[in-house]
């Protein structure tokens, strides 16, 4: 193991579908955030971004040392053109750190109109080779290729080193069964365009199978083509060696619960993998891997990273997949020192005498069992049930605002 190439933390980028969930992003360790804005963006559907959001963003990421990207990576056609060029110009003038383009004409116009701003060529653009990074670093000058989910670690390492472009790796999240997004799968069952940011994800739903008119598939075993999500927990510390500068988090569809327990679990691992020069012993990288687990509700694997295999990546029937080991309780709106209590914003039912697990940026998670429910007339409780109502908690340490608290589905009670 190269020890040299641990003296540099490479960035951890997390997903972010509104300006609340890049914030929580920030606040729980990400670099950055990446996010797209109401036009010219793959998961238009998922934005919740306006210009103005996008100027919030950058000014809140840039505050607290973090960078903004903005993802220009739909598939354009002719007529996808209009305006694109007043919102590269605008986006570069509001701080936007980077722009993801799948595209080589809108990198061009990119370069042109947004000169200041970096061009990240996107995961779309399906880079498996260092040929392939070459040529867009030469004739589009990109600043960083975002590496296709199909690499193996082995082109992965190929890559960085006989390419002179920063690389950037998923690590993270959701993939497509398809080549990363080169699937009509969606325009051909919905009319919704995948590459114009209107992927309705129809490879993750069930299907009745046919053997001619005789039905093969059950209501228990119905067929799915969806792919498992990645999880590359025991192969960051040989893609941090090959010289990977970004870690990339996918989801800008997932919740504000999902961004900060994945968030806060990747930035532990990286932190301690920084600390000790790349090393961990497996037991202590299984501790990571369960508390990353802790916020994904999907069945995962290693991606490509391992070599190109099988159906062991896909969700092949209904039981695989829904894998939820926690519970979103809520979160904390203020902390009264003085009374040891707290009152939360509830989302998820719980009773007295639960455990409940804290989650708070940048420190160790802590777990402390309820004692006490109180009403917002001060009135005692032994259960709640309602979501969005404010409740006073005794807590026996100190919280914060926008602590996150979720409980165990294993805890005994
Ligand atoms: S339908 Fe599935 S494979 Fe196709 S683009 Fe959407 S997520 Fe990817």
């Amino acid at each position: 193991m190269d020890r040299k190439r641990f003296a540099e933390k490479p960035e951890l980028l997390a997903p972010a579908g509104d300006l609340a969930r890049a914030m929580t992003a920030v606040r729980y360790g990400a670099d950055a955030v990446y996010l797209g804005g109401p036009q010219f963006s793959l998961r238009s559907r998922a934005s919740n971004f306006t210009l103005e959001d996008i100027a919030e963003a950058c000014r809140f990421a840039h505050e607290h040392g973090s960078h903004v990207h903005v993802t220009v990576n739909m598939i354009p056609h002719e007529e996808d053109y209009d305006g694109l060029k007043e919102y590269l110009v605008r986006l570069q003038d509001i701080g936007v750190d980077a722009l993801i383009i799948a595209s080589p004409a809108v990198m061009e116009l990119a370069g042109k109109y947004a000169p200041e701003t970096e061009i990240h060529c996107s995961t779309q653009m399906s880079v498996t080779n260092a040929g392939a990074a070459r040529f867009l670093y030469d004739t589009l000058k990109i600043d960083r290729v975002v590496l296709a989910r199909e690499c193996t670690l082995d082109d992965v390492r190929r890559i960085t080193a006989d390419s002179p472009v920063a690389t950037e790796a998923f690590i993270h999240g959701g993939m497509c069964v398809s080549y990363s997004g080169r699937c009509t799968l969606s325009n051909r069952m919905t009319l919704r365009d995948a590459n114009r940011g209107g992927c309705a994800q129809s490879c993750r739903w069930f299907y009745h199978l046919y053997d001619g008119s005789a039905e093969i598939s059950t209501e228990n075993s119905l067929f799915t083509m969806g792919s498992k999500d990645l999880c590359a927990v025991h192969e960051i510390a040989a893609l941090w060696e090959a010289g990977v500068r970004s870690f990339k988090i996918e989801g800008r569809m997932k919740t504000e619960y999902y961004v900060a327990s994945i968030v806060s679990g990747y930035r532990h691992l990286l932190d301690d993998l920084y600390e000790h020069n790349g090393i961990l012993a497996s037991e202590r990288l299984e501790a990571h891997r369960r508390e990353i687990m802790k916020g994904e509700n999907r069945a995962v694997w290693n991606g490509f990273y391992g070599g190109v295999r099988g159906a062991e990546g896909l969700i092949s029937d209904l039981k695989a997949g829904n894998d939820v080991n926690h519970d979103f309780l809520g979160t904390v709106a203020d902390y009264d020192p003085a009374a040891g209590t707290m009152t939360m914003v509830t989302r998820n039912p719980f009773d007295l005498g639960e455990a409940v697990e804290v989650l708070s940026p940048g420190q160790e998670n802590r777990v402390f069992r309820i004692s006490e429910i109180k009403n917002e007339n001060g009135e005692y409780l032994e259960i709640s049930r309602q979501p969005m109502k404010e409740l006073r908690l005794k807590v026996p340490f100190a919280v914060r605002k926008d602590d996150i608290l979720r409980r165990s589905r294993e805890d005994d009670h």
